[in-house]
């Protein structure tokens, strides 16, 4: 496992919410059962509970959600979450979160955002680089002091803004239009996730047109559930990227493969929420076979108890691939990334000074 932790790595599909600490969970939780909001003793189990169902996870997310879901807690998971994936080597990090409302305690979408870039701002153990590239200097944020700056590792952040299934159309315009205003703050794209049997493709189909004209990069969860329909359209939509892909008829396959649309892969949530029976069946295999581009990622490392060496080190181990095949599979994940190019550029440097050390 060390050896997993000690590779640089790049995380595509980690949702925020998803990744939080256990022990942060169930501090907020305590914290909201002292002052009567919550039943403590009721969602103990549910936070602790190891191997769910997808119904199962959708309804830890509303959990989850009720916990979270104020500016400082929003800030303080950003943080933590950030600190987690840096901690484990990986140097580029596309974190993405749904933005939320909440007039009651004041929260716009817009509001939540800023509480996540706070939370960008707030880590110290690492030095984090959030803002584009080609923003001028005085505007990109150093949050380490330039003392200690040599000593700290440094991660790459982008944030994508999730689309609920949830959502209506107008909602979902919302989320773009938010995405687009914060593209100085980092964000490089929208994604379309929660519970896959909740909603229609029409219904989010034109705010995704808009992100589209508007030269943003898209990532659709596709697959998670056999909707034939739903599949062969986010197939011919042509996003940058997909999430699971794990209920695909040989038809569909065809269509991904031809259209070299990078997959990414989350073993351990497909495996945990049964949509795929087991590894030796998983469709990693005939991707990697075939050399489709594909990514392996955590999805949502807090709530599977999972993290992105974990899951290197699984598919290392179920797959039967060496170290230089899996640190290849890591290092290819730069050509997937959203970020611009002198981003990817100062990856493969990254990436090729670690080589170099692994002789
Ligand atoms: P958030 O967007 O609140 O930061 O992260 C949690 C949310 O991400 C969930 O409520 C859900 O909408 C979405 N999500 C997390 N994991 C999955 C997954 O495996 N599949 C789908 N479709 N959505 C997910």
């Amino acid at each position: 496992m060390e050896w997993w932790v000690s590779q640089p790595k790049i995380e595509l599909h980690a949702h925020l919410n998803g990744s939080i600490r256990d022990s942060t969970l169930l501090e907020l939780a305590r914290v909201l059962g002292e002052k009567g909001v919550i039943d403590f003793a009721g969602v103990e189990h549910v936070i602790k509970k190891n191997g769910r169902s997808l119904p199962e996870c959708f309804k830890l997310f509303d959990l989850i959600h009720v916990l979270t879901t104020d500016h400082a807690t929003v800030t303080r998971i950003t943080k933590e979450v950030v600190e987690d994936f840096a901690a484990e080597n990986v140097v580029y990090l596309e974190l993405r979160t749904t933005p939320k409302k909440n007039e009651s305690i004041g929260m716009s979408k817009r509001t939540y955002m800023d509480a996540v870039i706070k939370g960008l701002k707030a880590v110290d153990t690492v030095d984090v680089a959030f803002t584009p590239s080609q923003t001028s200097p005085e505007n990109s944020v150093t949050l380490i002091s330039d003392a200690c700056k040599t000593t700290k590792k440094k991660i790459y952040v982008r944030l994508l803004l999730s689309i609920d299934r949830r959502e209506t159309t107008s909602a979902a315009m919302e989320t773009v239009q938010l995405a687009l205003e914060m593209r100085d703050l980092g964000v490089v794209g929208i994604d379309l996730s929660g519970n896959p049997v909740v909603g229609e493709w029409e219904t989010y189909l034109p705010a995704l047109k808009f992100t589209k004209e508007q030269g943003l990069h898209i990532t659709l969860h596709c697959g998670e559930v056999p909707n034939r329909k739903e599949i062969q359209a986010m197939l011919d939509f042509l996003p940058q990227r997909i999430g699971h892909a794990c209920c695909l008829e040989d038809e569909e396959w065809e269509k991904l493969k031809s259209s070299k649309i990078p997959v990414e892969v989350c073993l351990t949530s497909n495996i945990m929420t049964q949509t795929i029976a087991s590894l030796d069946v998983h469709h990693f295999v005939d991707l990697y076979s075939v050399k489709h581009p594909l990514v392996l990622c955590t999805d949502d490392a807090g709530v599977f108890s999972t993290s992105l060496s974990h899951e290197y080190s699984v598919a290392a181990s179920s797959f039967g691939l060496g170290k230089l095949e899996m640190f290849q599979l890591a290092r290819g994940a730069i050509d997937f990334v959203f970020a611009d190019d002198s981003v990817k550029k100062d990856l493969r440097e990254i990436f090729d000074s670690a080589k170099r050390k692994l002789g």
